[in-house]
């Protein structure tokens, strides 16, 4: 995109052209997938600037560009999942480190620092919406680095991420925020000072269900050299073909995100109605317990409800099986609705006695909302509740 001196372009139109901008050998409005895996040299050492495509490939390249734009850092990685992105974190700490995670991350997340990385790294999980107890646990364990998710998965808990910071950069400590839930549209982590933002491309990044993927976005100095490092060295690179799938998919970020929003809205208080329901957490609901943080931090409330039907796995388990629009899937964040079950599904890898501790009861039900018409969605909750 051509450089604008006297305003930044806006979200919306970074999004189309960062990154986008045609094929200046041919005109192509769309880039090419350079789907190579190596790049001729015209004599030993002499060469394009490409070599080969761990290391470098123009589509990847594109998408690192436009993201870097979205989420305002000077860089961006990718990978080739989101756990590689976390994994490059671990692996550019050095050994030894300690890290202080939230207690209510990815499962993934906490099964990679708990079964993969314990033995690199000293880890604790700490309530980090708990600003109080989170100070003292900081003071006194003195973490490298503070890993926290907002919101969290599946409860919905919201980090005041300024605050955290605040409270990091009293021992030095790196925050790390996976964004994965808000996505840049909604929230941008590193304006509020957070070091590094983490995000599942795979999700509302891509929006399309046909990509796993992950990025790091950070701005320059050490850091963010060694991760460059490690992403040729260790090598989770994100594939061409992926990397141009999910640049087309970031196209239309900005109004998936709208529509996915007010379509949870939508849902969520139909279901804060419901006579089959106990209980809904939605960051935009007032009866959130940290609505008035979710709306300073962040510009919405993204797609994600949990929601407590009435009753256990049985009643569960009905109305799981009796949704017909809703998908029975785990992932989160593309255009189609879906909807899971955490005790069962994503959150299985979480010792039982932890998930109780957390609220991931049987009768937790996690949608998300995607952006079909608001009225074939709740039609088909109505059905499924029907059912049970
Ligand atoms: C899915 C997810 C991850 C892991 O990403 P993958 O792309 O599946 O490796 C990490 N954090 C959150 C919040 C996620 O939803």
């Amino acid at each position: 995109m051509k450089k604008n001196t006297k305003k930044p372009a806006a979200f919306e139109t970074r999004a189309i052209h960062v990154g986008g901008e045609p094929d200046p050998t041919t005109g192509a409005i769309m880039p090419p997938i350079f789907q190579t895996s190596t790049y001729v040299q015209s004599s030993p050492g002499e060469h394009k600037g490409y070599e080969y495509s761990r290391t470098h490939n123009p589509t990847r390249s594109r998408l690192e560009e436009c993201l870097a734009s979205l989420e305002g850092a000077d860089q961006c990685l990718v990978t080739s999942s989101g756990l590689a992105a976390t994994s490059l974190i671990m692996h550019a700490l050095p050994h030894g480190s300690r890290v202080l995670c939230g207690d209510d991350v990815y499962g993934g997340t906490y099964r990679a620092f708990t079964k993969v990385f314990q033995d690199m790294h000293k880890f604790e999980f700490a309530d980090t919406t708990d600003l109080k107890s989170l100070a003292a646990k900081i003071q006194k364990f003195k973490p490298a680095l503070v890993w926290i998710e907002t919101p969290t998965n599946p409860m919905l808990k919201i980090s005041d991420i300024a605050a955290i910071v605040k409270l990091a950069k009293k021992v030095k400590a790196k925050v790390v925020v996976d964004n994965t839930f808000m996505s840049p549209y909604f929230q941008k982590p590193l304006s509020l000072g957070a070091d590094i933002v983490m995000h599942s491309m795979t999700k509302y990044i891509n929006g399309h269900s046909d990509v796993v993927g992950g990025a790091l976005m950070l701005d320059n100095g050490p850091f963010c050299d060694k991760l460059r490092f490690l992403q040729n060295a260790v090598g989770p690179c994100l594939a061409p073909f992926d990397s141009w799938l999910i640049l087309r998919g970031i196209k239309t970020l900005a109004v998936r995100m709208e529509a996915t929003g007010k379509n949870a809205m939508k849902v969520a208080e139909y279901l804060e109605k419901h006579k089959k329901v106990v209980s809904v957490v939605y960051p935009g609901l007032k009866s959130h317990p940290q609505h008035g943080l979710a709306k300073k931090q962040a510009s919405g409330f993204s797609g994600m409800i949990t929601f407590f039907v009435k009753g256990g796995l049985k009643e569960s388990r009905k109305f799981l099986e009796s949704v017909e629009l809703f998908a029975l899937a785990e992932s989160l964040g593309g255009v189609e609705s879906l909807v899971e079950h955490p005790a069962i599904m994503t959150h299985a890898s979480v010792p039982a006695n932890i998930r109780k501790e957390l609220g991931i009861h049987d009768n937790l039900i996690r949608l998300s909302v995607g952006i079909e018409h608001i009225d074939d969605l709740i039609a088909d909750l109505d059905q499924a509740f029907a059912k049970i």
